[in-house]
């Protein structure tokens, strides 16, 4: 019989949201460019046709255990944790005798740190992945460390390596302490569970974008920055037909969103997207559609379809001819596309990596989790954008929106952030390049698991 080719075969399992599994299948895609072979694990509740394999990382789907009635995020996490932890380790077997090549290495997200477990169980190599900012970690961690006390003794908080932080510059769940969001918190402290004893820990960022505080994380351990994880035709176009992450928990756009930019000028466009999970309340959906009224641009507004019905009466009629409304968009390209002059952004920190690796200035109108301190980052660190700010309300008013996208799109400080974010671009292209800080850490992790096998 023939020897088969030993092959180094490593599981990526990210937590099932849009977010998170993004940057972690393109990140499985540059592992399997570099010779490993990759299976990537999506966890749904949905019916989801995902597709067997995008590119040579194979996708496995199985049920998250979430359809079994459970209400509250507490119980909800719980029996994801449960479910996973039971179907995992078979999962796991299995891929390795289906494929003929014995899984050696799980890179799980890090809001799973318990996949460590499996791995050491199962005797494999553990690798965390940690999908939001180094800045917004670093809060965590220090939450971890009892060296930030929650609730806040006192304003702005300092953590190394950060800006002060104010109260509404802070990750929510770190004050917003009266509802069932303290599940949540105790969720993203609990990343750094086993820090020290994961094999490897990944961040999605790049230097320099946020050098500061990668170095002072990395002075408590090893982390590899790298960043950003999109596809590879907006940076280095290493990886063949890598134009797309390839897998979406929503239903694509046929809303013709690229026909629409394709007869508008250069830089006329205001793209507005509030990502896969931020619900605004309707007063809040009114003020943003007059300030894009008021603003006199043009818009292509995402609206998801479980949002479609805040939108004020008579809207989309009346607005459309300056705007376009659609329930989810190729959001990479609409970025890409030339007629994009700014970027109205709830500030997940996907869509803030895209937007700084595509030099899209952008309009920071925040929600929550992680989105105020990457807003405070956008604002006042790399200056590519101006933060919106609430009313006594907390609603964010037509008349602050309108100030606000002038002010990106027609203003001197606009011209400026744009010339920030066009830096921006090359960094991101520079660090993914050959050579390049995050692709170097990348190529010495393939190089390390693949050195098992020779
Ligand atoms: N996205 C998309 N189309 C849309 C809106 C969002 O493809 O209409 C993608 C976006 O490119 C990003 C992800 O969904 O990769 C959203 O992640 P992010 O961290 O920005 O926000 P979240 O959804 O986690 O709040």
């Amino acid at each position: 019989m023939e020897k088969q080719e030993r092959i180094c075969h490593v599981v990526v399992i990210p937590y099932p949201v849009q977010g998170h599994i993004n940057p972690m299948i393109q990140f499985s895609k540059r592992l399997a460019s570099k010779g490993l072979q990759v299976t990537l694990v999506i966890f749904s509740s949905q019916t989801l046709s995902t597709p067997a394999s995008l590119g040579c990382v194979k996708v496995v789907t199985i049920s998250d255990g979430s359809d079994t009635g459970s209400r509250s995020i507490a119980d909800l996490l719980k029996q994801f944790q449960a479910t996973v932890t039971q179907k995992l380790s078979q999962l796991v077997v299995e891929l390795g005798i289906s494929s003929g090549h014995p899984v050696s290495c799980l890179v799980y997200d890090s809001f799973m740190p318990w996949v460590l477990e499996i791995a050491r169980h199962l005797g494999l190599t553990g690798a965390s992945f940690f999908t939001q900012s180094c800045a917004v970690n670093s809060v965590y961690y220090q939450i971890h460390e009892g060296q930030l006390k929650i609730p806040l003794e006192k304003l702005p908080v300092s953590v190394p390596g950060l800006p002060p932080l104010d109260v509404d510059e802070l990750p929510s769940f770190v004050h917003d302490m009266e509802s069932e969001y303290s599940s949540i918190l105790t969720l993203v402290v609990n990343q750094f569970l086993n820090f020290r004893g994961a094999d490897w820990v990944f961040v999605n960022s790049f230097n320099p974008l946020e050098e500061e505080v990668v170095n002072w994380l990395a002075g408590q351990r090893s982390i590899k920055p790298i960043g950003p994880m999109i596809p590879s035709v907006y940076l280095d176009r290493q990886l063949e037909d890598d134009t797309e992450y390839g897998l979406s928990l929503f239903k694509p756009a046929l809303d013709g969103c690229m026909e629409w930019l394709d007869a508008k000028e250069t830089g006329s466009v205001v793209y507005v997207s509030f990502g896969s999970l931020a619900a605004l309340g309707e007063d809040q959906m009114a003020e943003i559609a007059w300030g894009l009224w008021r603003s006199g641009c043009y818009f292509l507004w995402v609206v998801r379809e479980s949002e479609e019905k805040k939108l004020p009466c008579n809207f989309v009629e009346g607005s459309s001819e300056k705007g376009l409304i659609v329930t989810w968009s190729p959001q990479l390209e609409v970025l890409s596309h030339k007629s994009v002059g700014c970027f109205m952004t709830h500030c997940g920190w996907n869509s803030t990596l895209e937007a700084l690796s595509l030099g899209v200035p952008m309009v920071a109108v925040p929600q929550w989790t992680d989105q105020p301190t990457n807003a405070k980052y956008i604002a006042d660190v790399w200056r590519v954008g101006v933060r919106v700010k609430a009313n006594e309300k907390g609603i964010v008013t037509k008349e602050e929106l309108e100030k606000c996208i002038r002010e990106v799109m027609e203003s001197e400080r606009g011209s400026e952030m744009r010339r920030n974010s066009e830096k921006w671009k090359k960094l991101a292209k520079t660090a993914m390049g050959e050579g390049g800080s995050s692709e170097k850490n990348i190529t010495e992790f393939a190089a390390k698991l693949a050195s098992k096998f020779n």
